[in-house]
């Protein structure tokens, strides 16, 4: 029997930067994957994906909408060729989970595809074709999630669909059903709404993205329907039935009315939930909690001390750059070193365009917790760059503490606001002031300077451009 002092269960961005830092620190290691291709939910059938098929209908829209405003005509019609894009994206996904094959040989990584099962607290089986077992002093829980459901709501995978079907469709929706007007509901509707679907977001809460700040959310809702979305904020869904190549969905309005909607694809994106079917976790004294979780404390620990968890298997954000972190978090804790994450500046983003991006606490969040803050903020549309681009829609908005002046959260909607947060996660981590952010000098022309600008209002009101 080969026997580790790390094993690692499951192969999705936690999993695999655990195993890989595990292997920098000199751990006889090895990764365990149910699947032929490894790179779990996200480079499978989450991030990557999704990001390459909402560059390509990016594309289209941008020919279609666009080019004639920049003087560039295309004789003939512009189609979009579905059968190709769909095949672009695979091409990505396959070079991705083939850069992770090449990653775990590199740096020594034994890798064993099947469902990994606990014996005991260091034994695992692997059922593949034959069933082989490892003998691992720790272990690295890392098996992910699922999309959830509605208790209701039956899942055919053709017309009722999870994210996973809605990234290799086989036709352009007429009228996509998104329930959930979280983030990867808005991703996917976008694509297919770029692509001439026409797209139904129905929401439980009173506004999308709800975990995000409300301003954000609010100028994000006020995009989508200017992009022909319909947003149906507040409304409870009751019934999903199939009838032929038809879905109906019943919801309940603010007003308790009944609202109907049909459409020939429903995408429900109601979250994720916690993924630890197979892995007979009581067997290695595991314990989940009510929410299907594996508990852990601060260093990642689960119940059984020999035995740690990360990413979206236990609580907090589901985002691949945070279970990240916890793969390297729990690596150096297993090298006796004392690492340390600061949760508050995980950012979150969604892909859309514009782009939606934030770090730190929300307005809401600083009034709950009693913080006198003050709000700086500057839309993109005061900005060259973005008149240049035609990306006029969003702001950035900083928020400051009142009496220090540091930054406590930033919050964006606009062009490339995903790569522009990693400005706002330095000077936080850094514990910058809005002052020393508006003292910094930006490229111009930039969608960075709308961060200066935002820092300038937040500092003294004091924008230059507005
Ligand atoms: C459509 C979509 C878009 C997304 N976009 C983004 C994004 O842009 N940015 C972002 O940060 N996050 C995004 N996410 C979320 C992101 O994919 C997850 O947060 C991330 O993949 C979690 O990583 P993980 O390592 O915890 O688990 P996963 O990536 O879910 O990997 C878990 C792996 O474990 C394997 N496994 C499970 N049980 C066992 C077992 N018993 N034995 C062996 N193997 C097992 C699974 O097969 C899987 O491969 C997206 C998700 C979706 C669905």
């Amino acid at each position: 029997m080969n026997s580790y002092d790390v094993a690692v269960i499951g192969s999705g961005p936690g999993g695999y930067v655990a195993a890989i830092r595990c292997a920098q620190l000199g751990m006889k290691t090895a990764i365990i994957e149910k699947y032929s291709t490894l790179g779990g939910t996200c480079l499978n059938v989450g991030c990557i994906p999704s990001k390459a098929l909402l560059d390509s209908s990016h594309h289209y829209e941008d020919a279609i909408k666009h080019f004639e405003e920049h003087g560039i005509d295309i004789p003939g019609d512009i189609k979009v060729n579905l059968k190709q894009m769909i095949a672009r994206k695979q091409s990505v996904v396959d070079q991705t989970t083939g850069g992770i094959d090449f990653l775990m040989k590199k740096n020594k990584i034994d890798v064993y595809e099947g469902l990994g099962s606990f014996k005991d607290a260091t034994h695992i089986i692997i059922a593949e074709k034959e069933t082989t077992e490892i003998e691992a002093k720790n272990t690295i829980i890392a098996t992910g999630s699922k999309p959830s459901t509605l208790p209701f709501i039956e899942i055919d995978k053709e017309r009722v669909i999870t994210s996973t079907e809605a990234l290799k469709l086989t036709e352009i929706p007429k009228h996509l059903i998104v329930i959930g007007g979280g983030v990867i509901g808005l991703e996917l509707g976008q694509v297919y709404k770029r692509l001439g679907a026409e797209v139904s977001v129905i929401e439980y809460m009173d506004r999308i993205v709800p975990t995000m700040d409300a301003g954000v959310s609010k100028e994000l809702n006020k995009v989508l329907k200017k992009q022909k979305f319909k947003m149906n904020p507040s409304h409870k869904v009751k019934s999903v039935e199939r009838k032929g190549d038809e879905v109906i969905v019943k919801a309940d309005n603010k007003k308790g009315e009944e609202v109907t909607f049909t459409g020939d694809y429903c995408l429900v994106s109601v979250g994720r939930r916690p993924y630890t079917d197979g892995l007979n976790a009581e067997a290695a004294g595991v314990k989940l909690n009510d929410r299907g979780q594996v508990e852990v404390n601060e260093h990642l620990q689960t119940s059984a001390p020999n035995i740690y968890a990360i990413g979206d298997v236990i609580k907090g954000a589901m985002l691949a750059h945070k279970a990240e972190e916890e793969g390297v978090f729990v690596a150096e804790t297993l090298a006796g070193q004392k690492p340390h994450i600061d949760y508050n500046l995980i950012p979150g983003v969604v892909y859309t365009w514009p782009e939606v991006a934030a770090v730190g606490k929300t307005e809401d969040q600083l009034k709950d917790a009693g913080v006198d803050y003050k709000v700086g903020q500057f839309p993109m549309r005061a900005l060259g760059r973005s008149r240049a681009s035609m990306d006029l829609d969003g702001f950035v908005k900083v928020l400051a503490d009142k009496t220090t002046d540091e930054i406590l959260g930033v919050h964006m909607v606009g062009a490339r606001a995903a790569d522009m947060i990693a400005e706002a996660v330095v000077a936080m981590e850094y514990r910058a002031s809005a002052e020393d952010i508006s003292r910094m000098s930006h490229a111009h022309p930039t969608f960075t300077e709308a961060i200066k600008e935002a820092a300038l209002a937040a500092t003294d009101d004091r924008a230059l451009h507005i």
